[in-house]
């Protein structure tokens, strides 16, 4: 079987071509990264080699022996389609959990993301949290988020609930609401560890001034979430360029909402 035929590089090249769509991949910016488990990489071990293998600042333990397709850095996500074997490799998490070794791609002498620092103590967390169902992490520029992260406070309740109040899916999507995080250094070991703190109870977390990451169980469901999200933070630019609120979607309605789907939206956020 060609590992460029395999539903997860599928995935990755289809949902890269949505990003740049959707204008949140400019030039190099966002990274994505897929957590291959070993039972579905068992059909394609005869297309990966062994390549370099670099020691991790904090070791992942949570993901010894499990595969990641990670985006390459300075890779434009305009081109991850048409050039897949340059822009995107493999990296196999090594056994005790301290290193990684590339098994695949990164073709033309590249490397993973720089933000590989971020992502994989991210999957960690949310492996964990999820019972091992969350397999995606993945960072864009979304636009709305980033401008909106100029214009409100920087708390994760208030940003939840504003969101929440635009539009009834926000909180059927992310009941446990959106997390908040300052400005940091990107590619740090600081942002890294501070994300996967925020991810043990929110699959979004804004980066004020910089962008977002989202976690699901599929492509689609972190796409989907990071989406919805920025259409609200869109609607909620746009209300608040046009005069601002006159009337919103009640807490008690979005308490009711969520209660129709068995969902308890984040403690303090409608009270
Ligand atoms: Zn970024």
């Amino acid at each position: 079987m060609d590992i460029l035929k395999s539903p997860f590089m599928s995935d990755m090249t289809r949902i890269s071509r949505e990003i740049y769509a959707k204008g949140w991949g400019e030039a190099n910016g966002g990274n994505i990264s897929l957590r291959i488990t070993p039972g579905e990489m068992h059909a394609y071990l005869h297309c990966l080699t062994s390549g370099p293998t670099v020691e991790l600042s904090k070791a992942v333990p949570e993901l010894a022996g499990d595969y990641f397709l990670v985006t390459g850095t300075g890779v434009f996500f305009r081109n991850v389609a048409e050039y897949p074997h340059e822009s995107l490799g493999i990296v196999k998490v090594n056994e005790d959990g301290a290193s990684y070794t590339v098994v695949w791609g990164y073709a033309s002498g590249g490397r993973p993301t720089s933000e590989l620092p971020t992502h994989l103590p991210a999957h960690a967390t949310r492996k964990r949290v999820t019972n091992g169902e969350s397999r995606v992490v993945l960072h864009t520029h979304a636009t709305n988020l980033i401008a909106l992260s100029f214009v409100l406070p920087l708390d994760t309740k208030i940003v939840s609930r504003e969101l929440w109040e635009m539009m009834s899916e926000c909180v059927v999507l992310f009941p446990e609401g959106l997390g908040v995080m300052k400005w940091m250094m990107p590619g740090s070991e600081e942002i890294g560890q501070e994300t996967a703190k925020m991810l043990e109870k929110h699959a979004l977390v804004l980066w004020a001034h910089h962008g977002i990451f989202g976690a699901g169980k599929s492509m689609d469901q972190a796409f989907g979430l990071i989406e919805t999200a920025d259409k609200a933070a869109e609607m909620l630019l746009k209300v608040m360029a046009a005069g601002g609120k006159k009337q919103a979607i009640a807490a008690e309605e979005l308490k009711a909402l969520a209660s129709t789907f068995g969902l308890t939206p984040m403690a303090g956020v409608l009270d």
